[in-house]
């Protein structure tokens, strides 16, 4: 039976990247079980007016005082002495994640939602990004996919055009790259033809906020 996903808020503003992480989860999610908290009216009202994430749960309130049954949420927390594995899908039925824009190197922003004393599980040592994590958590949970057995790419570099590149500073899961695939990663991946799953609009994104960058 599908778990529920929560995704805490911890921007001070609804940025693009989240939005397109925010809208990216229902391509592994179905939205009835996503639950975004900590919400300003603003933000809700964006959220809300997206398609693809009519169903989803808009909660202004923070996780605190949201309502959700504390004692079935698992924080998934890089921090964590334990590693999430299948059988946990049967004990939580909450997986709560920091809606943050991870920083490099990260700042543990995540120990703001641990002081709450939630039951914790890490996806290993590298920090992925809020949809990855969601992405791999319920591969995990609901598929029963061990950790070990999910394909990653850490760290790709992404070409944005002739003579630029970004590294992304996170751990991604690993796709097989589709021909009309626009990603030019130059790690040695792509010989296997293996490509990081990105949100949709991030590749555009992340070239707009290059191109941004180098306008004088
Ligand atoms: N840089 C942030 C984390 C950003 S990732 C920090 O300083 O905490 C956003 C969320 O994804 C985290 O709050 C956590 O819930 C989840 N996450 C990311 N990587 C993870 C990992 N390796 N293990 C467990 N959870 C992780």
């Amino acid at each position: 039976m599908p778990l529920n996903y929560i995704i805490e808020h911890m921007e001070d503003d609804l940025h693009d990247w989240c939005l397109l992480e925010y809208c990216h989860l229902t391509k592994s999610i179905s939205p009835s079980n996503l639950y975004f908290t900590n919400l300003s009216e603003i933000a809700k009202a964006t959220l809300s007016n997206k398609e693809i994430l009519r169903e989803a749960n808009f909660i202004t309130a923070d996780i605190v005082d949201s309502g959700l049954p504390m004692d079935k949420i698992c924080l998934l927390d890089p921090s964590s002495k334990q590693t999430l594995k299948p059988e946990d899908g049967n004990t939580f039925d909450y997986y709560l994640f920091g809606g943050i824009l991870g920083d490099d190197p990260p700042r543990d922003r995540t120990s703001e939602l641990r002081k709450h004393g939630f039951q914790t599980r890490n996806l290993g040592d590298l920090q992925m990004t809020t949809d990855t994590a969601i992405n791999v958590t319920k591969r995990i949970v609901e598929d029963k996919v061990a950790i070990d057995e999910i394909p990653f790419i850490d760290y790709p570099e992404i070409k944005m055009n002739n003579n630029e590149s970004v590294i992304m500073p996170f751990r991604y899961v690993a796709i097989p790259s589709s021909t009309k695939s626009t990603l030019q990663t130059t790690n040695n991946e792509l010989k296997h033809n293996l490509v990081p799953l990105l949100p949709e609009g991030m590749i555009e994104l992340l070239k707009k906020d290059a191109d941004m960058k180098f306008e004088f």
